[in-house]
């Protein structure tokens, strides 16, 4: 892979108004979330330098080491839980992440529901909310099974009083992406959700293509993880 991580960003940013105009959709209704997990901060400063603000992150603890001074450098980050959420976990997360995406068990909700109103007193802000939804229904993989998902939207918002605005999902490696982010759509309008995450590097323009508001890219932009 060529080129710095800035250069390359500006070729995924490229890539995605010409996924989105062959679509006929527009491009500014797409979110990139460039994924710096693993990346060091000295990684991550050069993008953020070109204008990139919305990240994602997989680990609460790299991401509260990494993120605080960045903070402090630049404003305007906005940054998305996209990997696995401990429920004891749970507080960190929300006073660290602006999105979190990995919303997938009661017990993740319900110690959501206890921590969200104490950081809104603490701070005056509050996550938003996606749920990972396990399209594939792959046993090692995190995410509500297909047949459960509308019960559990439901209950977010019933029984824990939560606000989700969108679903997120990672299609099992050695499928077609499509057929699931085609899935993922249709659960979510069916739900009248609004947001999609999906998409990473290697499928970002399929996703666009059926629909996908935010798109998780990482290789791509930072290159091949170690
Ligand atoms: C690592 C990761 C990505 C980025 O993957 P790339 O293939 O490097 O773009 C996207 N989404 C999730 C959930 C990830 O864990």
């Amino acid at each position: 892979m060529d080129g710095s991580p800035a250069t390359r960003l500006e070729d995924v940013r490229a890539a995605i108004a010409r996924a989105a105009a062959d679509c006929g959709r527009d491009a500014a209704e797409i979110t990139l979330i460039a994924v710096s997990k693993t990346c060091s901060a000295d990684v991550i400063r050069p993008v953020l330098a070109a204008g990139q603000r919305v990240f994602g992150e997989n680990y609460v603890q790299e991401a509260r080491a990494k993120w605080a001074g960045l903070r402090e450098e630049f404003s305007g980050i906005e940054l998305h839980l996209i990997g696995p959420l401990q429920s004891n976990k749970a507080g960190q997360a929300v006073q660290t992440f602006d999105v979190i995406q990995s919303l997938d068990r009661p017990s993740l909700a319900e110690a959501l529901a206890r921590e969200i109103p104490k950081e809104l007193a603490r701070s005056g802000r509050k996550p938003r909310l996606f749920v990972q939804v396990n399209t594939g229904e792959e046993p090692q993989k995190s995410g509500v099974r297909p047949t459960e998902v509308d019960e559990f939207l439901a209950a977010c918002s019933n029984r824990w009083g939560l606000e989700v605005e969108g679903l997120m999902c990672i299609p099992p490696a050695e499928d077609p992406p499509s057929p699931h982010f085609a899935f993922l759509r249709d659960i979510a309008r069916r739900n009248r959700l609004p947001r999609l995450s999906m998409g990473m590097s290697a499928d970002f323009e399929a996703a666009i293509q059926l629909g996908a508001t935010h798109v998780r890219v990482g290789s791509a932009i930072f290159g091949p993880r170690g």
